[in-house]
């Protein structure tokens, strides 16, 4: 019987190889590595595809959130509100650049941040909001935009999962003041290593950005600010330059899967991914909900399919954030999902035939 993983990234790379190579080889011949032409011509072109007018590369999707943030001025004990229920990086890169982090609440539907608590959780102190475009699903924007201008709080776009959705006909990377993205390998557009991108229609945020990621510098040795490290290298650069080309075609065929997934799932007495008719969905993940999570997760995996868990311990009971003192208890909602949530394959190369098994072993198991 063969496996299915979660994401099949050696499948996408041999459908793409002969391209791969070819776009590397002149940058080993070069030997210029760092912030060069492909990481400029790839700026261009994934501003473009955002619909935005800046794109910044740098090292990962958590160093472009901590990037947003110092661009924004956002540090030394601002309060940033994240939603409980995302990936430690949202709030490792408001703690990393000297803000306090606060968790708000997630809306049981989307996942997403729940709108009503972001504003209960909103004090004098406050200076940011950083919405997580989770699964793929970007957050509901409009009244988080109207809230924060009421309380004139900066709002950073969290879009590592979302490359490509859409809000009301406008994508991710345009839906705040600046968005964030990780070009991690498994994300739906993954570079062949980390690095990530600062997308803004600010000039003044793209020029503190385009600074802020190599040493401050606006040109050689001219160190205008303290800034770091954190800059894109060519080979990523040539590698998303291929990959952007498919990304929009590798979205359709990871909302073709879900279509597929929702239809053979129907019946099944497991809650499917919620959507929101202003949104379009890109599936960076495929999230279902049952009590029976646990044991369906080992029957899976007993059955030669991976099925993960984003995230099993909410952001507020992990270890790492203990000192904040929260309490179990403070986030029904999240922690309640936590023990329910159960993310299937999905990839754009996964095979329908695939998919069919993953879901005839699901209807198996919940029904007995
Ligand atoms: C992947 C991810 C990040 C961090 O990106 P890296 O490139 O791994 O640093 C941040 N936020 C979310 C929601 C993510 O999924």
């Amino acid at each position: 019987m063969d496996k299915i993983p979660l994401v099949d990234l050696q499948s996408q790379y041999r459908s793409i190889e002969s391209e791969i190579r070819a776009a590397i080889e002149p940058v080993l011949a070069n030997c210029n590595f760092i912030l060069g032409q492909n990481v400029k011509e790839f700026e261009k072109e994934f501003a473009g595809f955002c619909g935005a007018k800046h794109a910044l590369g740098c090292a990962n999707g958590t160093e472009a959130l901590m990037l947003a943030l110092r661009a924004c001025d956002v540090g030394d004990g601002d309060e940033v509100i994240v939603p409980a229920n995302t990936f430690i990086a949202t709030a490792e890169a408001v703690s990393s650049t000297g803000g306090q982090v606060v968790f708000a609440e997630i809306n049981p539907d989307t996942y997403n941040i729940d709108v009503s608590d972001f504003e209960r959780r909103i004090t004098p102190k406050t200076k940011a909001v950083i919405p997580v475009h989770l699964f793929g699903q970007t957050a509901d924007m409009d009244p988080i935009n109207e809230i924060a201008a009421k309380h004139g709080l900066r709002v950073i776009e969290d879009a590592a999962q979302a490359h490509g959705a859409e809000y009301k006909g406008r994508r991710a990377g345009n839906l705040g003041e600046v968005a964030c993205f990780s070009f991690y390998p498994g994300k739906n557009l993954g570079a062949y290593g980390d690095s990530g991108a600062v997308v803004t229609n600010d000039p003044e945020i793209a020029r503190r950005v385009g600074m802020l990621r190599n040493h401050g510098r606006a040109e050689k040795h001219d160190h205008e600010m303290e800034g770091l490290n954190s800059r894109m290298d060519e080979i990523q650069g040539a590698v998303l330059r291929v990959k952007l080309k498919h990304l929009a075609g590798w979205n359709e065929a990871r909302r073709n899967k879900a279509d597929l997934y929702n239809r053979l799932l129907g019946d099944a007495d497991v809650v499917l991914p919620a959507t929101n008719n202003d949104v379009r969905h890109v599936y960076h993940l495929y999230v279902i909900r049952t009590t029976k999570r646990n044991g369906l997760r080992t029957h899976l995996i007993d059955n030669g399919i991976s099925a993960g868990i984003h995230y099993p311990i909410p952001l507020h009971l992990t270890k790492a954030y203990r000192h904040l003192n929260y309490s179990e208890g403070d986030f029904p909602i999240s922690e309640g999902h936590a023990r329910q949530i159960l993310s299937l394959p999905m990839c754009p190369e996964i095979t329908d035939e695939q998919v069919e098994r993953v879901c005839s072993e699901i209807i198996t198991f919940i029904k007995n």
